[in-house]
């Protein structure tokens, strides 16, 4: 990793009967890998490697450079800090860190040969080694071969290596020459195609390939026609390829060495890194993602376990995390309680956690955050046993690669504001999720989630449509938000929404309007009542005017003023205006086969994540899933900053309730983008009360933490928990 790379309504509906799901047992993709592979025996490890050429071109004279960076004392603080594994820096973008027959050297390591010193340490521990090996990294090698470098649409190089250009032989060399010294495994870095513009790549080669695949030229730049269409499928395939190739190439050297590839198919990220989200992550034995706050967002750190869970569903998932303050090369070290929420978090989401240190510039190492990863990871050991388990998931949220990329574009965000704010609202809410991804979705898949959400799904294949009539035929509860079903393959205007049928709506228009609003009847009677009183809120995000079918029409939609000034564009329509008049219902209710679709014409999910995030918005879209399946098997009631997250081990009949608390303090003013700033660091231990409530008669009710007070009557079981995690132990 490196641093370029950079619910208040009750819905009190028409007694519709409810259909159960079967629970359907998850896809099995595991590769061929043994068992006994260390990454399935795995809970925690650490990454190290050097700062100083993390920006590429670093001084090749400097000899102060990594000049105490000592494999012997990084496997003895490792082994101290109850590592599983270390992952070892073996080559970045200007330098190799052994004595290497292909590459320079780092300069201040002189005679010695970190590597080989960590290899002979790490035996003496049984700690398995894995090389970190860097793809993509401007610097001292790209420069001298020019050969390997992207091209743009004017044949300028971009400062990237090209996948097509003779660079995989290359590698290939690279990744042998490391082996070699008895490595148990590959960590490979930066396998993207950048991430943003200029992009890539117009080079001799890509044209050649490209015409022999298309029989016509590229296109000219980034058009988003037929032709784009093709060079982002060429883009992809050219990564795939180049992935599948360097990962059999080790595995034909030593087939029990462990080959994973840092993943950039999750958001932020888009179609300019060259991946999608399930093609690109099953190319190894096992996905490697990052998170953390430095470019994810504090509330992610579960949505990223879940996004490479899902992408790569019946394998392993590791999650880098850094020590640092702010990222990574920061010489920062994270208070204790800090790295634990977030490692607890990944842990009991289930993946498994490399941290990240990046050593001093002279290679040393900073003992007080040896000692804090220590206690953390002492602790995630200490919970072994509480890890893993099948969620107990409640909403499918469902991810469109396609319209990530085809009404995402060069904007991605736009799309994923409704992604990211479906799954805020869930966590918010306490409502158990899980993911749905475009490209590996089946019948068996959707049916695992008694709701499933569609936040802004514009553009569907005749298969995914076709799937969620199956699924919605058999009993399910579809949720659609935004513009879902209603633009073409590549985006385009369509005169109807490819789930008219399905939803009973007919579509009238799509408003280009963000700040959008919503009324509803002011007493129970109706559909749905709302705030006790007829009250029009902003729900931000995209809608549309939709008419009934065959769906009930409940609420009202309503567009908002525009100025004079706007109606003649001299005005921007950036900030939103209060309400006009209603233009369409606000939610169409469809009852079709066993199931019902619930579609909202407005954005709840987009409203969540946006800045203008009222507590309505989010509520409105819960309690439609709360509508939809009124009696799950247990509802968790804690304050918003508690997130939790619910497995079931039914051969032991036991649930396990993980809880954490975030606790942030507030932060000051930011000294430049005010007031866009980092939330503060985790110091202190929240204290919170949750309250979880039972359908089914439970057995017994214990808690991990001592600390924690546990009082249960009947199927009611109140917690008040006084530490950063805690899990709750539900024998039934
Ligand atoms: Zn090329």
């Amino acid at each position: 990793m490196t641093v370029g790379h950079v619910r208040c309504t009750r819905f009190i509906v028409v007694a519709w009967i409810s259909c159960c799901i079967a629970m359907a047992q998850p896809a099995h993709a595991a590769k061929g890998v043994p068992d006994s592979a260390w990454f399935h025996r795995s809970l925690v490890g650490m990454e190290v490697g050097p700062t100083g050429a993390q920006f590429g071109h670093s001084d090749p004279n400097d000899t102060r450079y990594c000049s105490q960076f000592n494999g012997r004392e990084i496997v003895r603080r490792c082994v101290s800090a109850h590592c599983d594994y270390l992952v070892i820096w073996a080559r970045d973008g200007d330098y190799a860190y052994y004595d290497s027959k292909l590459l320079p050297k780092a300069p201040g390591l002189g005679e010695r040969d970190p590597l080989r010193e960590t290899v002979d340490a790490a035996a003496r521990h049984r700690l398995p080694l894995i090389a970190y090996c860097v793809v993509q990294q401007g610097g001292h090698y790209l420069r001298e071969h020019p050969e390997f470098e992207m091209r743009d649409p004017a044949g300028k190089r971009i400062g990237r290596f090209c996948y097509n250009s003779g660079y995989l032989e290359a590698m290939k060399q690279i990744v042998a020459e490391q082996l070699a010294y008895g490595m148990a495994g590959f960590h490979i870095d930066m396998l993207d195609q950048g991430f943003g513009p200029p992009y890539g790549c117009w080079c001799e080669h890509c044209q050649e390939a490209f015409e022999a695949k298309y029989s016509h030229a590229m296109p000219t730049g980034v058009t988003w026609d037929e032709k784009w269409d093709h060079m982002l499928e060429f883009r992809y395939a050219t990564s795939a390829r180049f992935e599948r190739a360097l990962y059999d190439h080790v595995k034909s050297l030593n087939p029990h060495a462990t080959v994973d590839f840092n993943y950039h198919g999750n958001p932020p990220f888009s179609w300019e890194v060259g991946q999608r989200p399930m093609q690109h992550a099953g190319n190894a034995d096992f996905v490697t993602g990052e998170t953390g706050v430095w470019g994810f967002s504090a509330l992610t750190v579960g949505l990223n376990a879940e996004f490479y869970r899902a992408a790569t569903p019946g394998l392993p998932v590791q999650v880098a995390i850094q020590r640092g303050v702010r990222m990574y090369h920061d010489q920062t070290t994270r208070p204790l309680n800090d790295i634990r929420w977030e490692l607890l978090m990944l842990l009991a989401h289930g993946a498994f956690v490399t941290m990240v240190d990046k050593t001093g510039f002279d290679g040393w190492l900073d003992p007080v955050a040896y000692e804090r990863i220590g206690i953390a990871f002492k602790e995630a050991h200490a919970k072994k046993a509480y890890w893993g388990h099948e969620p107990v998931p409640e909403v499918g949220i469902y991810f469109s690669s396609r319209t990530r990329d085809w009404l995402g574009r060069e904007q991605p965000a736009d799309y994923f504001q409704s992604f990211q704010g479906a799954h805020k609202a869930l966590v918010y809410e306490h409502v158990p999720w899980g993911l749905v991804l475009d490209e590996n979705v089946t019948l068996e898949r959707l049916r695992r989630f008694p709701v499933v959400l569609l936040p802004n799904a514009a553009i569907l294949s005749d298969r995914e449509i076709s799937l969620l009539r199956g699924y919605v035929d058999g009993g399910g509860n579809l949720i659609l938000t935004g513009f879902s079903g209603m633009l073409g393959w590549r985006g385009e205007s369509q005169e109807e929404s490819a789930l008219a049928e399905l939803a009973g709506i007919r579509l009238v228009r799509r408003l280009a309007s963000l700040d959008n609003w919503v009324r509803f009847p002011g007493h129970s009677e109706g559909p749905t009542s709302v705030l006790g009183q007829a009250w029009p809120f902003l729900v931000k995000g995209p809608a549309a005017v939709l008419e009934a079918t065959s769906a009930q029409p409940v609420g009202e939609l309503l567009e908002p003023f525009r100025t004079i000034r706007q109606q003649e564009g001299r005005e921007g329509t950036d900030w939103p205006m209060s309400a006009d008049s209603p233009i369409g219902p606000a939610i169409l209710l469809n009852k079709i086969g066993k199931g019902r679709v619930l579609t909202f014409a407005c954005s709840p999910d987009y409203a969540t994540a946006s800045e203008h995030h009222i507590v309505e918005a989010r509520r409105l879209l819960v309690n439609a899933v709360r509508f939809l399946h009124p009696n799950p098997r247990l509802r968790i009631t804690a304050p918003t900053t508690v997130e939790a997250i619910v497995t079931d081990d039914p051969a032991e009949r036991t649930l396990r309730i993980h809880l954490l608390g975030y606790n942030a303090p507030p932060q000051t003013t930011p000294p430049k983008d005010r007031p866009h700033i980092l939330p503060r660091l985790i110091e202190d231990a929240p204290m919170y009360r949750a309250i979880i409530e039972f359908a089914e008669p439970i057995r017994r009710a214990t808690a991990f933490n001592k600390s924690t007070d546990l009082k249960r009557r009947g199927r009611r079981l109140q917690a008040t928990v006084q530490d950063i995690h805690d899990v709750l132990v539900i024998n039934y």
